[in-house]
């Protein structure tokens, strides 16, 4: 594998990252106890941190929800994030575009560099002088991983692990991997909280749920100031057209037809990206070291009132909808508890569905230039 390529500013310059000690913090250290090569945070620490002059490596900053944290971050959104420098560590598959970040490729404060979580020399080369890592680089489609889980094992699990290593190497302060409420599996009542044990039902959700048990093994094994956070299904602007929302939207407007699969009684709770990205800033902030934090959006849909708001918002009827044979072994409902998140660190999330949605889909009406070459290449 390549190399790291760097573009924009040099990413090695020093900056400070301290922890330190808030309401959920019971111990700090200082960046003067930080030895070379090992984490400074064991076990039960908080993980507070300081903001002023962090950086940030963002693993699949140029995806969906990777690009959401890094233009919120570098536009200062986040309770302390401001000042942070982001660079972001992609290797540009299918779903990675550079067109995510243009908002803020002239930043000063930002840094790409294409590379592969799976390749350890660039990530040997890359991680020192970063503060902390937010880890988002994944194989994300559960369609993709029906037809073939191999790549999703490699990226998810080895690249995960790959990753850890390398953070562990460099002695990375802060660590948050981003993982999924698919690894719980399926539940037909209730919801889950963060103990309930890992029932992952696709290639998907199996490779995360390793990518979950790997990193929490770091904390454990090796005391990385780590967290992990599991949320629901995401959706806003640049989101690949490959997944519901977004391929429904566009082709609707375009007045194509949409598959629906099986009886479309399926239930997702639906998460507006910028909740879940603001979620991840708190974890990444205060959450503590070794806990893993559920994220929701509190809007529990079926595909089929999904697919009715579609229509309505894009003036469509039933006639543009197919119904498709169902997804191979498709979860039924999925739903998280998100008590910890509200009562640890005072998440909740913000935007209003019907709002949401509406901007989305205005926001694909709009630019129409953003994803009409990313139809072509995910061949829909
Ligand atoms: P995405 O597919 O839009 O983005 C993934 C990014 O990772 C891309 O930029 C891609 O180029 C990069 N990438 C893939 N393989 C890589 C590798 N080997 N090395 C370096 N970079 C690589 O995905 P997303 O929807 O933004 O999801 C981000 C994270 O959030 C994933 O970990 C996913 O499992 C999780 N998640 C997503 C959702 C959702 O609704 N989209 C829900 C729950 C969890």
């Amino acid at each position: 594998m390549n190399r790291a390529k760097v573009a924009a500013s040099d990413h090695r310059n020093s900056h400070h990252w301290s922890l330190a000690t808030t309401e959920n913090t019971s111990r700090h250290a200082s960046t003067s106890e930080r030895v070379p090569g090992r984490p400074v945070a064991s076990a039960d620490h908080g993980a507070a941190i300081d903001s002023f002059s962090v950086k940030i490596l963002v693993t699949g900053g140029a995806g969906f929800i990777g690009s959401n944290f890094v233009r919120r971050t570098l536009e200062d959104a986040y309770p302390g994030l401001e000042g942070a420098e982001v660079v972001v560590y992609d290797a540009l598959t299918y779903s990675g575009n550079p067109a995510n970040l243009a908002s803020v490729a002239g930043s000063s404060r930002f840094t790409f560099v294409q590379a592969d979580i799976r390749d350890a020399g660039a990530l040997d080369d890359v991680l020192p002088g970063i503060d902390a890592v937010v880890h988002f680089a994944a194989e994300s489609h559960v369609d993709r991983s029906v037809r073939d889980s191999g790549i999703f094992v490699e990226t998810n699990v080895l690249g995960t692990q790959r990753l850890l290593d390398a953070s562990l190497r460099a002695g990375i302060e802060r660590f948050v991997h981003v993982s999924t409420d698919e690894v719980y599996g399926s539940i037909a009542e209730g919801s889950w909280d963060e103990t309930r044990a890992l029932e992952p039902n696709s290639p998907y959700s199996a490779s995360k749920a390793g990518s979950d048990l790997l990193a929490r093994s770091y904390f454990r094994t090796h005391g990385m100031n780590l967290s992990i956070t599991r949320c629901s299904n995401n959706y806003g602007p640049y989101h690949f057209p490959e997944k519901v929302i977004p391929l429904f939207v566009t082709n609707l407007i375009d007045g194509l037809h949409v598959p629906l699969y099986g009886t479309g009684e399926n239930i997702r709770d639906w998460l507006h990206v910028d909740d879940h990205t603001r979620g991840i800033a708190m974890v990444l902030t205060r959450g503590r070291a070794g806990e893993t934090y559920n994220i929701g959006g509190g809007t529990e849909l079926t595909n089929r009132e999904l697919t009715e708001k579609l229509l309505d918002a894009t003036g469509r009827d039933w006639s543009y909808v197919d119904k498709v044979d169902d997804r191979k072994g498709h979860d039924l409902r999925y739903s998280v508890d998100i008590g910890k998140i509200q009562s640890e660190l005072g998440y909740a999330p913000l935007v209003p569905f019907d709002r949401g949605l509406a901007d989305v889909v205005q926001w694909y009406r709009d630019n129409r230039s953003w994803w009409e070459p990313l139809k072509a290449r995910a061949a829909l």
